[in-house]
């Protein structure tokens, strides 16, 4: 829905969560800055992550790696030979564009038809509809099935092959016009490589080419030894990461699902060769359980497994969110084998092997990798949380029905009234909440529309103030997804407030 993705837009710049980024100079196409609001989610997904990947598990710890990292680092990892992107330019529009997802999209064209037709026969056949058996039999739907099949075998096979031009061949064929000029003109396809690089020192004594991490694994490969060493860890163990990457991607747009620069959150897992499989699917398992507990509505998670692998992996599936634009990744979980260290290894002649005192021998670990982005959890946020509702009295509401754990403010404190007494009062608890909760307190305006403006920030809970805190010490705590009030003891609110917050 185009429309849901303009209005999480607006509202995300109109409430302090992202900027275009220098924005007085009228923007840089693909670049966001995070404001007030959007730091302090950004900081409690990143937060919510650590503690499930790092702090419950004995067995993983982090490491903050440098995003330079020394240039045959990227030789080994394949990324300076092999991390490029098939690109095509429309000859009319000059706009430019990746032949794959192209074909991509033309794929899932194909696919909403066969899904119209299911739709079409399920209202046909009632209760009767099998839908798998429909899907086995149906000559239409086969035939379109036979389509995807066909173009998905040529694409892979051009891509391997390294025969581009095989893919304008089927952007031709399939009569693939740009979807900006509507023009079928389209000029032969190169490789464009997606590293950004840069120069080291000043170019008088001897500079060389640096590059600007494209993800931030290779920083965990690299210092694998390092932390298995220092930090006594046995197989199986894993590191993790949090860090910027960088991606000089051709076609940068959807807001910040695809940025050129962009956060990951990454760990990889050091498994005994032989046992990947296993820990592949426990990662699997685990993942979706983090994303599932949030909240964000079960549905709208599904596993999409990889019939393409990567040069370095044996088994890889994404779990896709469905944000505005549809189902799309937002984290990718690999077994990438022992391509990675065995690769560094040879590059740079050290050993980075594990002495198992069970097998009494050494090896080169396996590695199962789980790498999410932070800014696509932070639109798979926003997308779930943004609702429009009307209210019981009649009154219009937009608000962010963040997951408590990771809204920005946990509690607005609001004296009902600015005199009395009770601004004093409403400081006073302000003071005694906020070592523990990220607060904000506001005075200004009537308190309806006080509320209306926590509810767009997504503050999960707002204390009210009133004459009669002044007698019992109550305040009223107002639930912002029902707009229920509980009249609580002040006393009782950090604990109170500590339960209804935690996951
Ligand atoms: P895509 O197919 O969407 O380009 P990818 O398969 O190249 O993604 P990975 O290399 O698996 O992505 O990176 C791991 C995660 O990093 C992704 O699941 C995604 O959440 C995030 N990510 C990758 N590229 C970008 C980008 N350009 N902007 C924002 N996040 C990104």
């Amino acid at each position: 829905d185009d429309n849901l993705l303009k209005k999480i837009i607006a509202h995300a710049k109109e409430y302090g969560f992202v900027f275009p980024s220098s924005e007085i100079y009228d923007g840089l196409a693909a670049a966001y800055d995070y404001g007030q609001n959007g730091v302090e989610l950004r900081n409690n997904i990143k937060s919510f992550w650590w503690k499930a990947m790092v702090q419950m598990n004995e067995n993983i710890v982090g490491l903050d790696a440098s995003i330079f990292m020394h240039p045959t680092t990227w030789k080994a990892s394949g990324h300076v030979d092999a991390f490029n992107d098939p690109m095509i330019d429309n000859k009319d529009s000059k706009k430019r564009y990746r032949a794959d997802v192209l074909l991509e999209e033309h794929i899932a064209k194909i696919e909403a038809k066969i899904d119209k037709e299911v739709d079409k026969a399920a209202k046909r056949f009632g209760d009767a509809f099998d839908k798998d058996q429909y899907l086995a039999t149906n000559g239409r739907v086969l035939d379109y099935q036979k389509q995807i099949d066909d173009i998905n075998a040529r694409m892979k096979a051009a891509l391997e092959s390294e025969k581009l031009n095989d893919l304008k061949a089927l952007i031709e064929e399939l009569g693939i016009a740009d979807p900006v000029s509507g023009s079928k003109k389209w000029t032969d396809v190169r490789q464009f490589n997606l590293m950004f690089s840069t120069e080291l020192g000043s170019l008088a004594d001897g500079a060389s080419k640096i590059y600007l991490r494209p993800e931030t694994a290779q920083g965990i490969f690299v210092n694998f030894l390092n932390v298995q060493k220092t930090g006594r860890m046995k197989i199986p163990f894993g590191i993790a990461q949090i860090g910027k990457a960088f991606r000089n991607e051709i076609i940068a747009r959807q807001f910040i699902f695809r940025m050129r620069e962009f956060e990951q959150m990454e760990m990889q897992f050091f498994v005994k060769p032989g046992d990947e499989m296993q820990w592949y699917e426990h990662w699997k398992e685990t993942r979706i359980k983090w994303h599932k507990i949030l909240g964000l509505g079960e549905d709208n998670y599904r596993f999409h497994d990889h019939l393409n692998l990567a040069h370095y992996a044996n088994a890889a599936c994404d779990i896709e969110f469905n944000f505005p634009m549809g189902f799309k990744e937002l984290e990718g979980i690999h077994s990438r084998t022992d391509f990675d260290l065995k690769a560094h290894e040879e590059h740079s002649g050290k050993k980075l092997q594990f002495f198992d005192p069970q097998e009494n021998k050494s090896y080169v670990p396996y590695v199962i990798e789980t790498s999410i982005g932070l800014d696509r959890m932070f639109l798979a946020v926003l997308t779930a949380a943004y609702k429009e509702e009307t209210l019981e009295d009649g009154s219009e509401r937009t608000v962010l029905k963040i997951p408590a754990a990771l809204a920005p403010y946990k509690v607005a404190v609001l004296p009902l009234l600015k005199k009395d007494g009770l601004p004093e009062k409403g400081r006073e608890i302000m003071d005694s909440l906020k070592f523990d909760f990220n607060c904000q307190y506001d005075e200004k305006d009537a308190i309806g529309k006080r509320y209306r403006r926590q509810d767009a920030i997504g503050t999960p809970y707002c204390i009210t103030i009133d004459h009669q805190t002044l007698e019992d010490n109550t305040v009223t705590l107002r639930h912002r997804d029902t707009s229920e009030q509980e009249r609580i003891k002040v006393s009782e609110l950090t604990g109170r407030v500590s339960e209804l917050v935690s996951i």
